[in-house]
């Protein structure tokens, strides 16, 4: 049953800590630093509650349906369901909420094609996170993850001698009700919206860390559990005509501090297995399917900056000067690359696991290291094609509530092109990802939410197929003639 936006805000309000500093928020639908953006996530809920795109949001397994985010594809026409229904609310977010409803799922579904991988570290585990996993879609619930040491350690070996409390997130106690985590993990995009989150470990651990290896899903207002929120950026917005995305679209990123949470056995699917920890991931379709997500909303991003690129050039009159023409060319071909990458994913889809249909893994591997390789250069492309404007609008759209600021705002700050108020808006909304810093923010989001680029290419190493690579270079050097003995 799909909930919502009503319902979705109502479940944000369930007594939850979160801090901007040293203030605590009672209710994140209120306070003006999250209230827009939790809008925005009520609003994707109506979105796919509507029962006029009840075909293209959702699916119906034995009698009930589910969001298609909790799909697990059997077959290609699954897998481009799946991916329009991810498309479109990534199209309604612009692809700035990156850890939007459909993200995590995506993990928690990809577990679920084969919980068998769980099963065999632990007895009982596998089918806690099918319980999870039915718990989830049956609820529609928003899901977030924190997955990532904070402490900046990632391996025992690398700070010799430090001396001092342990601060990641690790299991202090365990009884037979359960475990008993204390300390803190990186970065829980979205949690001060979302329903639970999610910890483990998306990078490697040390062998020596594994009470750290703790997997497991909680509910964000578990007693002890708290969200320590960096900067809001919507806080000091006053008109959204100003900070356009900023005022809607700030996802939030917190720090998830737990001073001794209690999780139940049933809600733990891993423990005590460092390495395994982060293999889960990529031994099932779990990373392949979240981060598959990760693409279809990049390219959704990319439809907005070629369009914007064009816009800005408008409104510049620049649009029509060859080399800006060129430029604008290589903005449309990058919105047509990701797209494709996306559709290629579908078209070469693996039968894996068993009986299910996966994105193929090396393309959306392939599309994972493009879009974090290029997003930088992207961003600066718009930036240059901007030049100066953005700073020439005013700091405030208000001087529209003035007369006769009004009346010399609308006559001189227009163009021939384009109308003040309009300028206003397009030059905001540019600044907001080239300069603000919502717009910095995503930029490290675009560089590190999948791990860094070590990781990240890493993973292109390990699902390259080597042994044809090389079998093509024998061939060839096998067929290369070396001249017979003559004396
Ligand atoms: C905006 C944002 C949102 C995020 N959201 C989430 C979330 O929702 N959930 C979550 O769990 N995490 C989230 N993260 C955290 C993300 O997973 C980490 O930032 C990412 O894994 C990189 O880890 P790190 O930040 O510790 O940087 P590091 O891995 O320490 O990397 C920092 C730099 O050090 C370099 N480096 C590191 N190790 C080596 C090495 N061995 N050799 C050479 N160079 C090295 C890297 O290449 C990089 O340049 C988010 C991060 C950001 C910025």
């Amino acid at each position: 049953m799909l909930a919502t936006g009503k319902e979705k805000l109502d479940r944000m309000r369930d007594g939850r800590a979160v801090y901007i500093g040293a203030e605590r928020v009672d209710d994140v639908t209120a306070h003006p630093a999250f209230r827009q953006g939790a809008q925005t996530i009520a609003g994707l809920y109506d979105l796919k509650a509507d029962p006029a795109k009840r075909e293209l949001f959702t699916y119906e397994e034995n009698g009930e349906r589910y969001a298609l985010q909790w799909l697990r594809c059997r077959t290609r026409d699954d897998l481009v369901r799946r991916m329009r229904a991810l498309k479109a609310t990534a199209d309604a977010t612009y692809g700035f909420i990156g850890r939007s409803p459909e993200q995590v799922a995506g993990l928690i579904t990809g577990l679920a094609t084969n919980p068998s991988v769980l099963e065999n570290l632990h007895a009982g585990f596998g089918d806690n996170l099918l319980r999870y996993y039915e718990h989830a879609r049956r609820n529609d619930l928003y899901l977030s993850f924190a997955v990532t040491p904070a402490s900046g350690r990632k391996s025992a070996e690398l700070f010799p001698g430090q001396h001092r409390d342990d601060p990641n997130l690790q299991v202090v106690a365990e009884d037979d009700s359960g475990v008993t985590v204390s300390g803190m993990k990186m970065l829980a995009t979205s949690a001060v919206y979302a329903d639970e989150i999610l910890i483990g470990n998306l990078t490697p651990i040390d062998e020596k860390l594994k009470s750290e290896a703790i997997t497991a899903a909680l509910p964000l207002n578990a007693p002890g559990v708290s969200l320590w929120s960096r900067q809001p950026y919507a806080y000091p917005v006053r008109h959204e005509a100003d900070y356009p995305l900023s005022y809607r679209f700030d996802e939030t990123d917190s720090v998830l501090v737990c001073d001794q949470v209690k999780i139940p056995w049933e809600r733990v699917f891993l423990h005590n297995d460092a390495a395994m920890s982060r293999r889960i991931y990529i031994e099932t379709p779990a990373n392949c399917y979240q981060n598959h997500h990760s693409n279809i909303r990049f390219w959704a991003k990319m439809e907005l900056f070629v369009g914007l690129a064009s816009r800005i050039c408008q409104a510049n009159g620049t649009d029509r000067i060859p080399a800006v023409r060129e430029t604008l060319g290589r903005f449309a071909a990058f919105e047509a690359l990701i797209g494709g990458l996306v559709h290629g994913q579908i078209e070469a889809w693996e039968a894996w696991p068993e009986g299910f249909a996966t994105p193929n893994r090396r393309i959306m591997y392939a599309a994972l290291n493009w879009c974090q390789e290029h997003h930088t250069e992207i961003i600066d492309m718009l930036r240059t094609l901007l030049g100066g404007y953005p700073l020439v609008m005013p700091a405030s759209i208000d001087v529209v509530t003035d007369a006769a600021l009004r009346e010399r705002f609308e006559r001189w700050w227009k163009t021939p092109s384009i109308e003040a108020v309009d300028r206003h808006k397009l030059y905001k909304l540019a600044w907001d990802i080239v300069g603000s810093e919502f717009a910095g923010r995503h930029m490290l989001y675009e560089k590190f939410y999948a791990g860094n680029s070590i990781v990240v290419r890493n993973q292109s190493d390990r699902e390259a197929p080597w042994e044809r690579f090389h079998g093509i270079v024998d061939g060839l050097l096998a067929r290369i003639q070396v001249p017979e003995e003559t004396r």
